[in-house]
């Protein structure tokens, strides 16, 4: 099994960023939001589950979850929101545990924007934060998903603290400079943490 480097951080940090500059170097990423679309695709037991909760109208013409829909439905609502978690977490967690178990690589990248949220710390070796400052975030967010601030905040108010999630951090990667060197002030950072994360790798296997 490889070595875990979790990368996380808040809305709009830059995890795919980052994850993808990783991945030019030929580091596997898992991201466990690819993997939470995956547990509920089209004719998955868990979508029939969630259908039979909710109702047809959870659903897209197509036959897929409507997220969208479905978010509005449980952001407001405790009940319903511990219902939803408590039927997905589970199921994330058993197919991110068998994503990793499997990879062959040193490392691996595992992007979770929820890690200390959902206290996944625990099943890395290290722990790589993005970290931005609030306002910075909100923009990018908020530019990015053609959002209101007011729902990028309201999200963000879901999520841990910065000085929170700073305390998690083994590594830290601050994106708060613009791309106006052509991002090469990340891919510089993100070279030192290959090495290092490279070497960390082998001493964990001798
Ligand atoms: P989320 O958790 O919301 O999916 P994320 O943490 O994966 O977000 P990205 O999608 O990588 O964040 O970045 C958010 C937006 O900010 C994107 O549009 C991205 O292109 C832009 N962005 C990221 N880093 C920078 C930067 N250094 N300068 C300018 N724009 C940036």
């Amino acid at each position: 099994m490889s070595y875990i480097v979790g990368l996380t951080g808040g809305i709009g940090s830059g995890k795919s960023t980052i994850a993808d500059l990783f991945s030019a170097l030929n580091v596997p990423v898992i991201d466990a939001d690819i993997v939470a679309r995956k547990v509920v695709e089209k004719g998955s037991p868990l979508l029939s589950e969630i259908v039979a909760h909710f109702g047809q109208n959870i659903l897209t013409e197509a036959g897929e979850l409507d997220r969208a829909a479905l978010r509005k439905l449980v952001f407001n609502d405790d009940k319903q929101k511990h219902w939803l978690n408590d039927l997905l977490h589970p199921a994330i967690r058993t197919e991110m545990q068998h994503q990793l178990a499997v990879q062959t690589a040193p490392y691996v990248i595992w992007v979770v924007p929820l890690l200390i949220e959902n206290n996944l710390v625990e099943m890395c070796d290290r722990v790589l934060v993005v970290d931005v400052s609030p306002s910075v975030q909100l923009a990018r967010a908020a530019k990015r998903d053609n959002h209101s601030d007011e729902l990028i905040q309201k999200i963000m108010a879901t999520q841990v603290s910065r000085e929170e999630r700073l305390k998690s951090a083994d590594d830290v990667i601050y994106n708060e400079a613009n791309f106006s060197d052509n991002g090469a002030h990340l891919k510089q950072q993100v070279l030192t943490l290959h090495q290092l994360y490279l070497e960390l790798a082998e001493e964990k296997c001798n």
